[in-house]
């Protein structure tokens, strides 16, 4: 049996067996920046409403090394979910938001029916040129595929302790807290910090599929060993898991309910038919104002590839 088809068989509430899964990241470079990516796969497509997962560094950058610089690129029918460790990165979009994100913060940009932004890193002391993160993208459902764009930025976040195992709710509700992150679809997103060796039980919604991460150090499931950038997925059914790590541990959990309708991921959108990303394309490439434009921006526009269907 391969590493990647590994699994380990699990019960679901009405006793029927249900397997875990064992995704690999793959290693990619988003505008300069080694980046281990788990979604999508072809193993796992999507979580829930998550479509994508880069987890982003730990880096540091010589005092040559701009850092991050992703220059103007657009987005449509998804949210790009920011949530970082260290470092800081200034986002600029096409609705004319201007936001540096710190540690322990979420930026959420909301794309609808379009809008284009750029990503820069910003040293603001020598001694801070680093950059930890994890990037992720949402699908919004069908019915938002027109509607208005927005950005939103989340400095406060709910804080849950459980033992040496410190909680923050990134978005969706968990243990009777709402997080105030937008959403559209059912979904979850926890950060997980072990400030010792510890095992503790999560309660799950067992229409809900998740994923497990470590953005640093590893952790246990249902038996198993997973070390960081490992992605286990954890099918519906389940109402429990119990999740060990050791200490200094940083793990994160998705979940949502499954997709009804499948996507289509193609570049930088997201839609529910070629028809719709190959239009997103057409007006990208004819600076169509449905993306706006980004202010004071000095990178160079991305162009991405022409769409590969007729
Ligand atoms: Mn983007």
């Amino acid at each position: 049996m391969s590493r990647e088809s590994a699994s380990n068989t699990e019960y679901t509430s009405d006793g029927k067996p249900c397997q875990t899964k064992r995704i690999q990241a793959r290693m990619s470079d988003v505008g300069g920046i080694p980046v281990a990516r788990t979604l999508p796969t072809k193993e796992q497509r999507t979580i829930g409403p998550w479509c994508f997962l880069d987890h982003a560094g730990p880096v540091t950058f010589s005092a040559d090394e701009a850092g991050m610089q992703v220059g103007p690129h657009p987005h449509t029918c998804l949210q790009t979910f920011t949530w970082m460790l260290a470092g800081e990165v200034l986002h600029r979009d096409s609705l004319g938001n201007r936001q540096i994100i710190r540690p322990g913060q979420v930026n959420l940009m909301t794309a609808g029916q379009g809008i284009s932004h750029t990503e820069e890193s910003v040293f603001s002391t020598e001694s801070e040129r680093e950059l930890h993160a994890a990037q992720l993208w949402i699908a919004m459902p069908e019915s938002e595929q027109d509607s208005a764009p927005a950005f939103e930025h989340y400095p406060d976040l709910p804080v849950i302790n459980r033992g040496d195992v410190t909680l923050t709710l990134l978005i969706g509700e968990f243990a009777g807290q709402t997080a105030p992150t937008r959403t559209y679809l059912p979904i979850v997103g926890i950060d997980m910090l072990f400030d010792a060796d510890d095992e503790i039980p999560v309660n799950l919604e067992s229409d809900f599929e998740y994923g497990i991460t470590a953005l640093v150090g590893g952790f246990s499931m249902a038996g198993e060993s997973y070390e960081q950038d490992e992605l286990a997925v954890l099918a519906t059914g389940h109402q429990q898991a119990s999740i060990g790590a050791n200490k200094g541990s940083r793990l994160l959990l998705i979940g949502g309910k499954p997709l009804v309708k499948p996507i289509t991921i193609w570049w930088n959108y997201v839609g529910y038919n070629k028809d719709y990303i190959r239009q997103a394309q057409e007006d990208w490439h004819a600076q169509h104002e449905r993306f706006g434009n980004v202010p004071n921006s000095n990178a160079a526009r991305m162009q991405g590839p022409g769409v590969p269907w007729r």
